[in-house]
């Protein structure tokens, strides 16, 4: 008999573990989500200018190419038409409960099975998934005087589309990836726009392109041709940028192509010091965007690096003065390292999963944990690339769990040895130390102790050969 299994969450991460449970057969699954529809990250962010800096071809699944796509770059709605259909096509949404929050997962170990309870009640389940993401809990900042404000303020994954901000006095705090992509819309609808960057992040620009009908045709029509590009894509990202990352040969070349870019894209010297970073390239996520440079050197944009004292009923006060805004948006990132918050999640003998992770969130393979048995993680613990597409790391995850399915049927829960999980961490800790996210700067890859809690420090090549197959050594099984 199948196992039963709740996946938590119908982003990128839930759709494909259900797609490959419907391929294998097994439709004893739920997919439980909290949102009134599919698509997670890509359903919640619905800012101008909301994309992807990954190319569309390799931001996609393995198994379910699209031949469609409108630019080199995939834009917020058609990454999200794009997951919606792929619920359709596999026949995923009579297994999807929307509006459906779980609140807590526990282990029931007389059963040996998983309590999972949403606002309607509890059901039981052989295996949890989550499928949650690492950037689905917008964090506002705390700065003083924020509910005060008398205008529209919203986070930038929250977006007020009711906020008309033709010719109004926009203040946007942050300059993220988030950020660089809604600022160059905005400034264009704005009267004025205030710009708060308490930190600058290094910029290269993104060669986006539009493919046209004749493009489309020859992916459609040459399957060969969109194989042969989305694996030129990803070897491209993973020779360049992977090394980049690692102190390789190839950090000299970004950090030039980032400064070539501030130089071509910001004439004033003075406006080009403010963005001008500290820190080593790739320490903090790259900003990948060519709008967002020029935005910020229009005569009608303003980038304030003043600190922030308050937020008023009308603006933003900084050390330097009073700033008047009609609208704030808070561009200001997300809470990364709490993994899996706010549901509560009780192992054996009452462990708290919270409470494993005080000293920070880590999974074997960023899958399984120790004392938590049928719990398999997606996009858990340092597992977020710098440089290429999550997408090909879900699929690794996912072809992992599959894998350890057919062990549950005759050894019962299999849990993760304490053992395997300390080599694990020896393996990640000696990867961290060649990565540059150690070098000095505070980035949302590290958790309040400065440990990188989110990142795979690795090539995505080595993540596939260790994900290939569950090795039942590093496995407890049964009660
Ligand atoms: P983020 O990179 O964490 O940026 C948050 C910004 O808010 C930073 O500039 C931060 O300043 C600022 N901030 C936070 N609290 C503040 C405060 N109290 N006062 C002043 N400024 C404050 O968040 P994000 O831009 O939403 O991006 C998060 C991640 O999402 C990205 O790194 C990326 O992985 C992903 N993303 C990807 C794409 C894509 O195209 N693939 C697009 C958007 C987002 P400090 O830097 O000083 O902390």
């Amino acid at each position: 008999m199948s196992p039963t299994v709740a996946i938590i969450g119908a982003g990128f991460g839930g759709l494909c573990m259900a797609i490959r449970l419907e391929q294998a057969g097994i439709r004893s699954y739920t997919v439980f989500e909290k949102g009134g529809d599919v698509g997670g990250t890509w359903r919640d962010n619905t800012y101008p200018g909301a994309g992807c800096d990954i190319p569309s071809h390799l931001y996609s699944f393995s198994f379910e190419k699209y031949s469609s796509w409108t630019r080199r770059y995939p834009g917020q709605p058609e990454i999200l038409a794009y997951l919606e259909s792929c619920a359709d096509k596999y026949g995923l949404r009579p297994r999807i409960r929307l509006g459906a929050e779980v609140t807590s997962i526990a282990f029931d170990e007389s059963l040996g099975r998983w309590r999972v309870r949403t606002a309607d009640g509890e059901r039981l389940f052989d295996v949890v998934v989550s499928a949650v993401g690492q950037l689905n809990r917008p964090r506002l900042p705390d700065i003083p005087g924020m509910s005060s404000f008398a205008g529209p303020s919203f986070h930038s994954a929250r977006w007020d589309h009711s906020a008309d901000l033709t010719g109004r006095r926009v203040a946007v705090i942050g300059s993220g990836s988030s950020a660089a992509q809604l600022i160059p819309p905005v400034a264009e609808a704005a009267g004025h726009l205030d710009v708060f960057q308490r930190t600058p992040n290094w910029v290269i620009p993104k060669p986006d392109a539009v493919f046209g009908p004749a493009v489309r045709a020859a992916f459609r029509y040459v399957p060969f041709l969109q194989r042969a590009y989305r694996e030129w894509v990803y070897r491209y990202a993973e020779a360049t940028l992977h090394s980049a990352l690692a102190g390789g040969w190839s950090t000299g070349l970004l950090r030039r192509r980032a400064l070539e870019h501030l130089h071509a894209r910001i004439p004033d010297p003075e406006l080009r010091s403010k963005l001008t970073p500290a820190y080593p390239i790739g320490c903090r996520r790259v900003v990948i965007d060519s709008a967002f440079y020029p935005a910020l050197a229009r005569p009608d944009v303003d980038v304030v690096t003043d600190p922030i004292v308050r937020v008023t009923p009308s603006g933003v006060e900084t050390v330097a003065g009073h700033r008047e805004a009609d609208v704030i948006v808070y561009a200001t990132g997300f809470r990364t390292t709490d993994f899996l918050a706010p549901l509560e999640v009780v192992g054996r003998r009452g462990r708290r999963l919270h409470e494993e992770w005080k000293d920070g969130a880590e999974a074997y393979l960023g899958i399984a944990v120790p004392h938590f048995p049928n719990l398999f993680l997606l996009y858990g613990p340092n597992t977020n690339l710098g440089h290429n597409s999550i997408v090909f790391m879900l699929e690794c995850q996912v072809r992992y769990i599959m894998g350890c399915l057919p062990y549950l049927a005759g050894a019962g829960p299999m849990e993760v040895r304490p053992e395997a999980m300390d080599a694990w961490r020896r393996r990640l800790d000696r990867a961290m130390g060649d990565m540059v996210w150690q070098a000095g700067c505070t980035s949302w890859y590290k958790n309040a102790a400065g440990r990188v809690v989110n990142n795979w420090p690795g090539p995505t090549t080595l993540y596939r050969r260790l994900t290939r197959a569950p090795r039942p050594g590093a496995f407890r099984f049964g009660g």
